[in-house]
């Protein structure tokens, strides 16, 4: 149901402008602007962790509008590196913010601008994955990127029946990718639709990258999966650089700092900007103590 409501323009009005603590927000967004993003980014490289940073917005409908998200994140890449935190920092891309429901050759474009720059200020990019009927457009510009851009990654989500085979396609060297459950409603004829499933696809797809020749980035607050990828890394004979571990901001802050501690390599996937309430719906949509959460923030302001 929540996901269906992160879909629907009216309750996107309804939520955005209900009189909702800035408090649920804040706990899993960096803020509306650039300053945030950098503020966050330079905060959770003290403390030893890595970042991916994106920048809020899906669904582009118009030319202007995908413009306007890469003038965005072309100025964000140039502020890291004038901070100096480059090195610390990648970039989480939407193609869909880019126009890829309407051009994906346009999307093709202003991806290439993106990866241009980040290339230039010494950082790279990872697309993220949305609903299924993206897929294969997402894995065909991800495959005309990587012949400039080798460093670019891409999410893939074991929800999909068809991701096992994605990630054989995918496990060649230097090839960077996020393996994560999955966020979007999804039918059944393309989507593990238990839990059980989903986990099983999963460690499977992890046993594929783990036991390949890419960088697997293993995205995911499932303590059972996390010791899974442990287990696989020392099996496979990884070394800490040679996978991570990725999580969401605000979510398992814990967690990501023993990892660290532990001397594995962690990166936080921070989202900026105003158009949040798709993010936040997915998010809560994830666990039911968020929900509560938010509607405690929304009655301590009704
Ligand atoms: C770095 C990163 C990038 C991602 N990129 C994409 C993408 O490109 N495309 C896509 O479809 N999905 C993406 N996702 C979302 C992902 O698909 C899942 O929806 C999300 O990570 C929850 O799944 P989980 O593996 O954490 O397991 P779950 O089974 O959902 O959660 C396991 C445990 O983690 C904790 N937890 C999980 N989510 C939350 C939350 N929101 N708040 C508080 N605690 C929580 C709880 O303790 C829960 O019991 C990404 C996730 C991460 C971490």
């Amino acid at each position: 149901m929540i996901l269906a409501a992160a879909r629907s323009p009216r309750m996107a009005r309804l939520v955005e402008t209900a009189p909702l603590s800035r408090d649920v927000v804040n706990r899993f967004v960096a803020g509306n602007g650039t300053e945030d993003a950098l503020r966050v980014t330079r905060q959770l490289a003290d403390e030893g962790l890595r970042v991916s940073l994106d920048h809020l917005g899906e669904d582009t409908v118009t030319p202007e509008q995908a413009q306007g998200v890469v003038d965005q994140y072309c100025g964000l890449l140039r502020a890291l590196h004038a901070s100096g935190i480059a090195p610390s920092a990648e970039v989480s891309l939407k193609l869909s913010a880019l126009g890829q429901r309407f051009d994906e050759k346009l999307a093709l474009d202003h991806a290439t601008a993106i990866c241009t720059t980040a290339h230039d200020v010494g950082t790279t990019v990872t697309l993220d994955m949305e609903d299924h009927a993206t897929t294969d457009s997402t894995l065909e510009v991800l495959g005309r990127l990587r012949t400039d851009f080798p460093s670019v990654g891409v999410a893939l989500q074991a929800y999909l029946r068809r991701t096992e085979g994605d990630c054989r396609e995918l496990a060649t060297s230097g090839s960077r990718v996020r393996l994560c459950k999955g966020a979007y409603a999804e039918p059944e004829t393309v989507a593990y639709s238990s839990r059980v499933d989903v986990d099983k696809s999963y460690v499977r797809c992890l046993n594929i990258l783990m036991s390949g020749q890419g960088y697997p980035m293993v995205a995911t607050h499932d303590p059972r999966l996390v010791a899974i990828a442990g287990d696989r890394a020392k099996w496979f004979d990884r070394s800490p650089d040679e996978f991570e571990f990725q999580m969401l901001y605000g979510v398992r802050p814990e967690e990501q700092r023993r990892l660290v501690q532990l001397g594995y390599t962690v990166r936080v996937y921070v989202p900026y900007g105003t158009e949040w309430y798709g993010y936040l719906m997915r998010r809560l949509a994830e666990r039911p103590a968020n929900i509560a959460f938010f509607l405690r923030a929304l009655r301590s302001r009704t």
